[in-house]
Protein backbone atom coordinates (compact mmCIF):
# COMPACT_ATOMS: atom_id res chain seq x y z
CA UNK A 1 0.00 0.00 0.00
CA UNK A 2 1.88 3.60 -0.87
CA UNK A 3 2.91 5.64 2.40
CA UNK A 4 2.32 9.11 2.02
CA UNK A 5 3.64 11.88 4.70
CA UNK A 6 1.15 14.97 5.28
CA UNK A 7 2.70 17.48 7.50
CA UNK A 8 0.52 20.62 8.26
CA UNK A 9 1.83 23.88 9.04
CA UNK A 10 0.93 26.39 12.19
CA UNK A 11 -1.64 28.20 9.84
CA UNK A 12 -3.29 25.16 8.88
CA UNK A 13 -4.26 23.61 12.67
CA UNK A 14 -5.02 27.54 13.60
CA UNK A 15 -8.35 26.71 14.91
CA UNK A 16 -10.54 23.43 14.92
CA UNK A 17 -12.30 23.99 11.81
CA UNK A 18 -8.79 24.40 10.20
CA UNK A 19 -8.05 21.15 12.26
CA UNK A 20 -11.70 19.44 10.80
CA UNK A 21 -10.27 20.70 7.19
CA UNK A 22 -6.88 18.50 7.93
CA UNK A 23 -8.63 15.77 9.00
CA UNK A 24 -10.72 15.47 6.23
CA UNK A 25 -8.06 16.15 3.82
CA UNK A 26 -6.07 13.05 5.59
CA UNK A 27 -9.24 11.02 5.48
CA UNK A 28 -10.01 11.22 1.83
CA UNK A 29 -5.73 10.21 1.16
CA UNK A 30 -6.60 7.09 3.20
CA UNK A 31 -9.91 6.09 1.40
CA UNK A 32 -7.95 6.01 -1.75
CA UNK A 33 -6.10 3.18 -0.10
CA UNK A 34 -2.73 5.17 1.17
CA UNK A 35 -1.11 4.47 4.46
CA UNK A 36 -1.17 7.72 6.12
CA UNK A 37 1.53 9.18 8.58
CA UNK A 38 0.31 13.03 9.68
CA UNK A 39 3.22 15.70 10.82
CA UNK A 40 1.73 18.83 12.32
CA UNK A 41 2.76 22.39 13.88
CA UNK A 42 1.69 23.90 16.46
CA UNK A 43 -1.33 26.48 16.25
CA UNK A 44 -0.15 29.45 14.29
CA UNK A 45 1.02 31.90 17.18
CA UNK A 46 1.48 29.22 19.82
CA UNK A 47 5.35 28.59 19.85
CA UNK A 48 5.87 32.50 19.88
CA UNK A 49 3.49 32.57 22.81
CA UNK A 50 5.40 30.39 24.63
CA UNK A 51 8.38 31.63 24.26
CA UNK A 52 7.15 34.99 25.32
CA UNK A 53 6.12 34.12 28.32
CA UNK A 54 9.17 32.55 29.36
CA UNK A 55 10.92 35.64 28.01
CA UNK A 56 8.92 37.60 30.23
CA UNK A 57 10.48 35.69 33.06
CA UNK A 58 13.94 35.97 31.80
CA UNK A 59 15.76 37.52 28.53
CA UNK A 60 17.86 34.25 28.60
CA UNK A 61 15.66 31.52 29.76
CA UNK A 62 17.60 27.93 30.48
CA UNK A 63 17.32 26.13 27.48
CA UNK A 64 16.43 22.78 28.63
CA UNK A 65 13.51 23.88 29.99
CA UNK A 66 12.52 26.19 26.90
CA UNK A 67 12.15 23.20 24.75
CA UNK A 68 10.13 21.65 27.69
CA UNK A 69 8.05 24.58 27.10
CA UNK A 70 7.86 25.56 23.68
CA UNK A 71 7.63 21.55 22.38
CA UNK A 72 3.98 21.43 24.32
CA UNK A 73 2.22 23.20 21.51
CA UNK A 74 2.44 20.30 18.95
CA UNK A 75 1.42 18.39 21.29
CA UNK A 76 -1.89 20.13 21.44
CA UNK A 77 -2.50 20.27 17.85
CA UNK A 78 -1.75 16.29 17.35
CA UNK A 79 -4.49 15.28 20.11
CA UNK A 80 -7.13 17.71 18.62
CA UNK A 81 -6.63 15.80 15.43
CA UNK A 82 -6.58 12.57 16.98
CA UNK A 83 -10.09 12.93 18.49
CA UNK A 84 -10.78 14.72 15.33
CA UNK A 85 -10.35 11.75 13.56
CA UNK A 86 -11.63 9.52 15.66
CA UNK A 87 -15.06 11.06 16.14
CA UNK A 88 -15.16 10.96 11.89
CA UNK A 89 -14.40 7.28 12.52
CA UNK A 90 -11.38 6.49 11.57
CA UNK A 91 -8.60 4.84 13.86
CA UNK A 92 -5.34 7.83 14.82
CA UNK A 93 -2.98 6.93 17.25
CA UNK A 94 -0.61 10.02 18.62
CA UNK A 95 3.21 9.92 18.77
CA UNK A 96 4.97 12.58 20.38
CA UNK A 97 8.75 12.88 19.70
CA UNK A 98 9.57 10.86 22.52
CA UNK A 99 7.50 8.17 21.43
CA UNK A 100 8.63 7.49 17.95
CA UNK A 101 11.45 8.29 19.26
CA UNK A 102 12.61 11.18 17.05
CA UNK A 103 16.30 10.45 18.24
CA UNK A 104 18.52 14.16 18.68
CA UNK A 105 22.00 15.55 20.16
CA UNK A 106 20.88 17.23 22.80
CA UNK A 107 21.68 21.41 21.24
CA UNK A 108 18.41 22.40 22.57
CA UNK A 109 16.64 24.79 20.52
CA UNK A 110 18.35 23.76 17.50
CA UNK A 111 18.63 19.79 17.92
CA UNK A 112 19.50 17.78 14.98
CA UNK A 113 17.97 14.26 14.38
CA UNK A 114 20.66 11.17 14.50
CA UNK A 115 18.04 8.37 14.64
CA UNK A 116 14.30 7.48 13.82
CA UNK A 117 13.39 3.93 14.30
CA UNK A 118 10.52 3.01 12.24
CA UNK A 119 9.08 -0.49 13.89
CA UNK A 120 6.40 0.95 16.41
CA UNK A 121 4.86 3.06 13.45
CA UNK A 122 5.15 0.31 11.11
CA UNK A 123 3.14 -1.75 13.40
CA UNK A 124 0.22 0.91 13.93
CA UNK A 125 0.00 1.62 10.05
CA UNK A 126 -0.31 -2.89 9.59
CA UNK A 127 -3.31 -2.61 12.31
CA UNK A 128 -4.82 0.54 9.28
CA UNK A 129 -4.29 3.30 12.22
CA UNK A 130 -3.68 6.66 10.63
CA UNK A 131 -0.34 8.01 12.83
CA UNK A 132 -0.28 11.84 13.62
CA UNK A 133 3.49 12.43 14.87
CA UNK A 134 4.09 15.88 16.75
CA UNK A 135 6.38 17.94 14.78
CA UNK A 136 9.07 20.21 15.76
CA UNK A 137 9.78 17.64 19.22
CA UNK A 138 12.79 15.29 19.61
CA UNK A 139 14.52 13.17 22.53
CA UNK A 140 18.29 12.94 22.96
CA UNK A 141 20.19 10.51 24.45
CA UNK A 142 19.41 10.95 28.14
CA UNK A 143 15.66 11.08 27.60
CA UNK A 144 15.73 15.04 27.39
CA UNK A 145 13.19 16.84 25.57
CA UNK A 146 14.57 18.86 22.52
CA UNK A 147 13.68 20.81 19.69
CA UNK A 148 14.49 20.97 16.23
CA UNK A 149 14.57 24.87 15.56
CA UNK A 150 12.42 27.53 14.36
CA UNK A 151 10.29 25.54 11.33
CA UNK A 152 11.36 22.34 12.30
CA UNK A 153 8.09 20.60 11.98
CA UNK A 154 9.49 20.58 8.01
CA UNK A 155 12.05 18.71 9.28
CA UNK A 156 10.37 15.77 11.47
CA UNK A 157 7.86 15.13 8.50
CA UNK A 158 10.95 14.49 6.01
CA UNK A 159 12.83 12.63 8.69
CA UNK A 160 9.49 10.34 8.88
CA UNK A 161 9.25 10.09 5.50
CA UNK A 162 12.70 8.93 4.66
CA UNK A 163 12.65 6.43 7.80
CA UNK A 164 9.34 4.35 6.53
CA UNK A 165 10.66 5.18 2.97
CA UNK A 166 7.69 7.03 2.25
CA UNK A 167 6.41 7.62 -1.28
CA UNK A 168 5.51 10.72 -1.17
CA UNK A 169 6.06 13.32 1.47
CA UNK A 170 3.63 16.40 1.13
CA UNK A 171 4.08 20.14 3.15
CA UNK A 172 1.16 22.00 3.43
CA UNK A 173 1.16 25.19 3.94
CA UNK A 174 -0.69 28.32 3.67
CA UNK A 175 0.72 29.39 -0.08
CA UNK A 176 0.28 27.39 -2.90
CA UNK A 177 3.88 26.30 -3.19
CA UNK A 178 7.47 27.83 -3.34
CA UNK A 179 7.31 30.73 -5.61
CA UNK A 180 10.02 32.91 -6.82
CA UNK A 181 10.23 35.12 -3.83
CA UNK A 182 8.00 35.25 -0.89
CA UNK A 183 4.51 36.09 -2.42
CA UNK A 184 3.51 38.15 0.17
CA UNK A 185 6.05 40.93 -0.75
CA UNK A 186 5.19 41.08 -4.26
CA UNK A 187 2.26 40.47 -6.18
CA UNK A 188 4.25 39.16 -9.18
CA UNK A 189 6.08 36.28 -7.26
CA UNK A 190 5.32 33.40 -9.58
CA UNK A 191 4.64 30.07 -8.88
CA UNK A 192 7.80 27.46 -9.52
CA UNK A 193 6.38 24.07 -10.51
CA UNK A 194 9.27 21.75 -10.36
CA UNK A 195 12.49 22.61 -8.12
CA UNK A 196 15.83 21.05 -7.51
CA UNK A 197 16.84 19.69 -3.70
CA UNK A 198 20.25 21.95 -4.37
CA UNK A 199 18.24 25.41 -5.34
CA UNK A 200 15.55 24.33 -2.54
CA UNK A 201 18.52 24.47 -0.08
CA UNK A 202 19.83 27.76 -0.92
CA UNK A 203 16.45 29.30 -1.08
CA UNK A 204 15.84 28.03 2.23
CA UNK A 205 19.50 28.78 3.73
CA UNK A 206 18.84 32.50 2.52
CA UNK A 207 15.51 33.24 4.03
CA UNK A 208 12.53 31.34 2.18
CA UNK A 209 11.08 30.38 5.24
CA UNK A 210 8.29 28.10 3.37
CA UNK A 211 10.81 25.01 3.85
CA UNK A 212 13.38 24.48 6.69
CA UNK A 213 16.91 24.18 5.72
CA UNK A 214 17.39 21.00 7.34
CA UNK A 215 14.02 19.27 5.44
CA UNK A 216 15.77 19.91 2.41
CA UNK A 217 18.99 18.81 3.34
CA UNK A 218 16.75 15.26 4.69
CA UNK A 219 14.94 15.19 1.66
CA UNK A 220 18.05 15.45 -0.91
CA UNK A 221 20.22 13.26 1.30
CA UNK A 222 17.63 10.75 1.39
CA UNK A 223 16.10 11.31 -2.04
CA UNK A 224 12.37 11.79 -0.51
CA UNK A 225 10.02 13.19 -3.07
CA UNK A 226 8.69 16.45 -1.60
CA UNK A 227 5.57 18.73 -2.46
CA UNK A 228 4.66 21.67 -0.95
CA UNK A 229 1.30 23.22 -1.53
CA UNK A 230 -1.88 24.78 0.32
CA UNK A 231 -3.69 23.51 2.65
CA UNK A 232 -6.54 25.54 1.97
CA UNK A 233 -7.25 24.86 -1.94
CA UNK A 234 -6.50 22.27 -4.40
CA UNK A 235 -3.96 23.74 -6.46
CA UNK A 236 -1.17 21.68 -7.67
CA UNK A 237 1.77 22.75 -5.65
CA UNK A 238 5.65 22.43 -6.18
CA UNK A 239 7.78 19.35 -6.68
CA UNK A 240 11.15 19.42 -4.83
CA UNK A 241 13.14 16.69 -6.45
CA UNK A 242 16.76 16.17 -8.33
CA UNK A 243 17.75 18.35 -11.01
CA UNK A 244 16.32 17.75 -14.51
CA UNK A 245 16.60 18.75 -18.43
CA UNK A 246 13.07 19.84 -18.12
CA UNK A 247 13.30 22.29 -15.00
CA UNK A 248 13.03 26.15 -16.23
CA UNK A 249 17.06 27.58 -16.82
CA UNK A 250 17.10 30.62 -16.12
CA UNK A 251 20.09 32.23 -14.52
CA UNK A 252 18.36 33.47 -11.51
CA UNK A 253 15.43 31.59 -10.32
CA UNK A 254 14.65 33.34 -6.96
CA UNK A 255 14.50 35.93 -4.64
CA UNK A 256 14.96 35.88 -0.91
CA UNK A 257 15.91 38.02 2.08
CA UNK A 258 16.39 37.40 5.27
CA UNK A 259 16.04 39.72 8.21
CA UNK A 260 16.54 37.53 11.28
CA UNK A 261 20.48 37.92 11.04
CA UNK A 262 22.82 40.17 12.74
CA UNK A 263 26.41 41.55 12.33
CA UNK A 264 29.24 41.80 15.28
CA UNK A 265 32.26 43.54 14.45
CA UNK A 266 35.65 43.24 15.44
CA UNK A 267 37.71 46.17 15.38
CA UNK A 268 41.25 46.85 15.41
CA UNK A 269 42.60 43.20 16.58
CA UNK A 270 45.70 42.04 16.10
CA UNK A 271 46.67 40.47 13.33
CA UNK A 272 48.36 37.42 14.23
CA UNK A 273 47.66 33.96 13.13
CA UNK A 274 45.03 31.81 15.36
CA UNK A 275 42.80 35.19 16.33
CA UNK A 276 40.06 33.98 13.95
CA UNK A 277 40.58 30.27 14.58
CA UNK A 278 40.57 31.54 18.60
CA UNK A 279 37.17 33.26 17.34
CA UNK A 280 35.04 31.35 15.58
CA UNK A 281 35.92 27.69 17.43
CA UNK A 282 34.74 29.60 20.67
CA UNK A 283 31.14 30.67 18.39
CA UNK A 284 31.27 26.99 17.12
CA UNK A 285 31.76 25.15 20.76
CA UNK A 286 28.41 27.15 21.69
CA UNK A 287 26.75 25.93 18.71
CA UNK A 288 26.62 29.39 17.18
CA UNK A 289 26.27 28.99 13.67
CA UNK A 290 28.30 31.72 11.22
CA UNK A 291 27.24 32.65 8.30
CA UNK A 292 29.14 35.41 6.23
CA UNK A 293 32.20 36.64 7.27
CA UNK A 294 35.03 39.51 6.08
CA UNK A 295 38.02 40.23 7.34
CA UNK A 296 39.36 44.17 6.23
CA UNK A 297 43.14 44.08 5.05
CA UNK A 298 45.39 45.01 7.93
CA UNK A 299 46.48 48.35 8.55
CA UNK A 300 49.78 48.91 11.29
CA UNK A 301 49.23 45.24 12.38
CA UNK A 302 45.76 45.56 12.84
CA UNK A 303 42.79 44.67 11.12
CA UNK A 304 38.66 44.18 11.38
CA UNK A 305 36.69 41.18 11.30
CA UNK A 306 32.72 41.08 10.87
CA UNK A 307 30.39 38.26 10.58
CA UNK A 308 26.85 37.48 10.50
CA UNK A 309 25.40 35.18 12.95
CA UNK A 310 21.23 34.68 13.83
CA UNK A 311 19.58 37.20 15.42
CA UNK A 312 18.54 35.41 18.03
CA UNK A 313 22.35 34.33 18.82
CA UNK A 314 23.13 37.86 19.06
CA UNK A 315 23.57 38.41 22.97
CA UNK A 316 25.30 34.95 22.98
CA UNK A 317 27.97 35.77 19.93
CA UNK A 318 28.34 39.28 21.85
CA UNK A 319 29.70 37.48 25.53
CA UNK A 320 31.56 34.70 23.66
CA UNK A 321 33.53 37.55 22.06
CA UNK A 322 34.15 39.32 24.81
CA UNK A 323 35.15 36.76 26.85
CA UNK A 324 38.05 35.89 24.91
CA UNK A 325 38.78 39.51 24.10
CA UNK A 326 42.31 39.31 25.80
CA UNK A 327 43.38 37.20 23.08
CA UNK A 328 43.35 39.66 20.32
CA UNK A 329 43.07 42.86 22.19
CA UNK A 330 40.49 44.56 20.24
CA UNK A 331 39.64 48.11 20.27
CA UNK A 332 35.97 47.47 19.56
CA UNK A 333 33.22 44.88 19.74
CA UNK A 334 30.05 45.94 18.25
CA UNK A 335 26.74 43.95 17.38
CA UNK A 336 24.41 44.98 15.09
CA UNK A 337 20.65 43.77 14.42
CA UNK A 338 19.84 46.25 11.61
CA UNK A 339 20.70 44.55 8.71
CA UNK A 340 18.81 42.40 5.98
CA UNK A 341 20.17 39.77 3.20
CA UNK A 342 19.24 39.50 -0.22
CA UNK A 343 20.08 36.50 -2.13
CA UNK A 344 19.61 35.66 -6.25
CA UNK A 345 19.58 31.87 -6.58
CA UNK A 346 19.75 30.05 -9.37
CA UNK A 347 21.27 26.80 -10.69
CA UNK A 348 21.86 28.54 -14.01
CA UNK A 349 24.20 30.98 -13.01
CA UNK A 350 27.16 28.34 -13.65
CA UNK A 351 26.98 29.30 -17.03
CA UNK A 352 26.03 32.76 -17.05
CA UNK A 353 28.32 35.87 -16.51
CA UNK A 354 27.75 39.15 -15.69
CA UNK A 355 24.77 38.24 -13.02
CA UNK A 356 26.83 39.55 -10.11
CA UNK A 357 27.35 42.77 -11.77
CA UNK A 358 23.11 43.18 -12.79
CA UNK A 359 22.77 43.05 -9.37
CA UNK A 360 25.34 45.59 -7.47
CA UNK A 361 23.98 48.04 -10.62
CA UNK A 362 20.60 47.37 -9.42
CA UNK A 363 20.96 48.29 -6.22
CA UNK A 364 23.02 51.08 -6.96
CA UNK A 365 20.26 52.40 -8.87
CA UNK A 366 18.23 52.64 -5.50
CA UNK A 367 20.99 54.62 -3.68
CA UNK A 368 20.97 50.83 -1.73
CA UNK A 369 24.61 50.55 0.00
CA UNK A 370 25.80 46.87 -0.08
CA UNK A 371 27.82 45.73 3.62
CA UNK A 372 28.87 42.70 2.61
CA UNK A 373 29.22 40.03 -0.10
CA UNK A 374 29.41 36.71 -0.49
CA UNK A 375 28.90 34.29 -3.65
CA UNK A 376 28.85 30.61 -4.28
CA UNK A 377 28.27 28.50 -7.91
CA UNK A 378 24.13 28.99 -7.89
CA UNK A 379 23.81 32.27 -5.25
CA UNK A 380 24.79 35.86 -4.84
CA UNK A 381 23.79 37.26 -1.37
CA UNK A 382 24.47 40.90 -0.23
CA UNK A 383 24.21 42.87 2.92
CA UNK A 384 22.48 46.08 3.57
CA UNK A 385 20.07 48.01 5.63
CA UNK A 386 17.03 46.37 6.95
CA UNK A 387 15.07 49.22 5.78
CA UNK A 388 15.45 48.57 2.40
CA UNK A 389 14.86 44.86 2.30
CA UNK A 390 12.00 44.63 0.61
CA UNK A 391 12.36 47.14 -1.99
CA UNK A 392 15.59 45.32 -3.06
CA UNK A 393 13.49 42.23 -2.97
CA UNK A 394 11.21 44.01 -5.78
CA UNK A 395 14.11 45.26 -7.42
CA UNK A 396 15.91 42.26 -7.71
CA UNK A 397 12.65 40.32 -8.90
CA UNK A 398 11.90 42.88 -11.62
CA UNK A 399 15.36 43.01 -12.89
CA UNK A 400 15.75 39.58 -13.45
CA UNK A 401 11.95 39.01 -14.55
CA UNK A 402 11.33 36.71 -12.56
CA UNK A 403 7.63 37.38 -13.27
CA UNK A 404 7.94 35.50 -16.86
CA UNK A 405 8.14 31.89 -17.35
CA UNK A 406 10.56 31.05 -19.71
P1 LIG B 1 3.96 26.89 8.02
O1 LIG B 1 3.41 27.48 9.26
O2 LIG B 1 2.93 26.21 7.17
O3 LIG B 1 5.18 26.06 8.23
P2 LIG B 1 5.60 29.13 7.17
O4 LIG B 1 5.10 30.45 7.62
O5 LIG B 1 6.72 28.52 7.91
O6 LIG B 1 4.35 28.15 7.09
O7 LIG B 1 6.01 29.22 5.63
C1 LIG B 1 5.12 29.72 4.67
C2 LIG B 1 5.45 31.18 4.36
O8 LIG B 1 6.71 31.26 3.73
C3 LIG B 1 4.53 31.84 3.36
O9 LIG B 1 3.37 32.36 3.96
C4 LIG B 1 5.41 32.94 2.75
O10 LIG B 1 5.15 34.21 3.30
C5 LIG B 1 6.81 32.54 3.15
N1 LIG B 1 7.74 32.48 2.01
C6 LIG B 1 8.96 33.05 1.97
N2 LIG B 1 9.55 32.85 0.81
C7 LIG B 1 8.71 32.10 0.05
C8 LIG B 1 8.77 31.57 -1.27
N3 LIG B 1 9.84 31.76 -2.05
N4 LIG B 1 7.73 30.85 -1.71
C9 LIG B 1 6.64 30.65 -0.93
N5 LIG B 1 6.52 31.14 0.33
C10 LIG B 1 7.54 31.87 0.83
N1 LIG C 1 5.94 25.29 16.00
C1 LIG C 1 7.32 25.42 15.59
C2 LIG C 1 7.60 26.86 15.16
O1 LIG C 1 6.72 27.69 15.19
C3 LIG C 1 7.72 24.44 14.54
C4 LIG C 1 7.02 24.60 13.23
O2 LIG C 1 5.97 25.21 13.13
O3 LIG C 1 7.55 24.10 12.23
O4 LIG C 1 8.70 27.16 14.82
MG1 LIG D 1 7.21 26.58 8.49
Amino acid sequence: MPLIVQKFGGTSVGDLERIANVARRVASRKEQGNDMVVVVSAMAGETDRLINLAKKITPAPNERELDVLVSTGEQVTVALLAITLESMGYRAVTYCGWQVPIVTDDAYGAARIYDVPKEAMERDLAEGRIIIVAGFQGVDGKRNITTLGRGGSDTSAVAVAAALKADLCEIFTDVDGVYTTDPHITGKARKIGKIAYEEMLEMASLGAKVLYIRAVEFAMRYKVPLVVRSSFNDHEGTLVTEESSDMEKESVRAVTCNTKEAKITISGVEDKPGVASRIFSALADSHVVVDMIIQNSSAEGKTDISFTIPEVDLGKGLEICRGIEEYFQAENINGCEDIAKVSIIGLGMRSYSGVAAKMFSALAREGINIEMISTSEIKISCVIRQKYAELAVRILHDVFELDKAT
